[in-house]
């Protein structure tokens, strides 16, 4: 009977610590060959896997699986610093891979992409370790991701491939919520000289919205006004658009477009079909360029609700076509 006894307080072990694998990967084969004294506590896979090792820095034997939870019953801190727990009888993972602090579920298996907005550092596992960073990713840039963690101070991290993890400090989920409306360059609204602004203040109608390099400082990124996808880049074969232009149509029905501010194809970050948050980086302010028409000291930007080619045919032209950016950019 005692032997019995045994036998079902260790099914029942290994059946509560299944369950703190919610819904990410299932624990089924770990069955001690002996009972454990009681549980310390949980500890968690947060990487790809945890190797099993038969002692601390020992042999490693198996491994167990991402998004596991597992009891354990023993820890010991190694001389460099890394805590291991002994979840079976000569099974070791370390906390490289497993750690007790954060929740059961908090590593998911979803996908999407991730923008990052200024530079993002590539670390090889979720921030616990303080690790040094890998590489980095530049601005503008976005990644597919195919697994989330959010640690314990409210961070999430993205997966973007094998051992690689970037966090919400430093990318956002390209997601196209954002309704807002925001300056193409980081510093802010500039002082618009009545040449400068949508409408007669310059002897003809201006359809768009010039911000001059002198207003901006020395910040040449481009940032999308608003969400949309890009619907053209390069240079259209219309000289007064310049060599190089983008078109981005917003997710709520405005073509924009982003002209007479660069050189060639290099000053553009994006491509057509990409789908951009709002803020996102889209190119280059080559300001002292060449455009194909002028030297470049201002970004024109213009709206319309109409298709931008069929557009053109308004150009100059005061009649509702063209609406004024800072109707929007307030
Ligand atoms: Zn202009």
């Amino acid at each position: 009977m005692k032997k019995g006894l045994l036998v079902s307080l260790s099914i029942a072990t290994a059946l509560s610590t299944a369950s703190i694998a919610t819904g990410v990967v299932t624990n089924t084969f770990w069955s001690p060959s002996v009972v454990q004294a009681a549980a310390l506590g949980s500890v968690y896979v947060f990487d790809t896997k945890a190797d099993v090792y038969n002692a601390p820095n020992g042999t490693i034997t198996r491994s167990l699986p991402m998004g596991s939870g597992w009891q354990y019953f023993e820890t010991q801190k190694d001389g460099s610093g890394t805590t291991w727990y002994r979840v079976g009888t000569s099974e070791w993972i370390n906390d490289k891979q497993a750690v007790t602090s954060i929740q059961p579920g908090s590593v998911k298996a979803e996908t999407g992409t991730v923008v990052v907005a200024s530079t993002a550092t590539v670390w090889t596992t979720p921030n616990l370790h303080k690790e040094s960073p890998a590489r980095t990713l530049p601005t503008g840039s976005n990644w597919k991701y195919f697994r989330t963690f959010k640690d314990s101070w409210g961070l999430t991290w993205y997966n973007v491939g094998g051992t690689e993890w970037v966090n919400s400090g430093e990318v956002t989920p390209s997601t196209q919520t954002d309704t807002g409306w925001y300056y193409p360059l980081t510093k802010g609204r500039g002082q618009f000289s009545a040449a400068q602004k949508f409408g007669w203040g310059r002897g003809s109608f201006h359809d768009g919205l010039d911000f001059g390099s002198y207003d901006f400082g020395s910040d040449r990124q481009i940032r999308a006004v608003h969400a949309g996808t890009v619907k053209f880049v390069g240079n259209p074969g219309i000289p007064e658009l310049g060599n190089a232009i983008i078109v981005i149509h917003t997710y709520d029905g405005y073509d924009t477009i982003y002209q007479e501010f660069g050189v060639n194809m290099n000053d553009i970050s994006v491509r057509v079909g990409q789908k951009v948050n709002a803020k996102q980086v889209i190119g280059y302010f080559d300001v002292g360029g060449w455009n194909g028409v002028a030297t470049i000291d201002h970004l024109h930007f213009g709206v319309t609700k109409s298709d931008w080619r069929a557009a053109q045919s308004h150009a100059f032209s005061d009649d509702g076509t063209w609406i004024d950016p800072l109707s929007f950019l307030w």
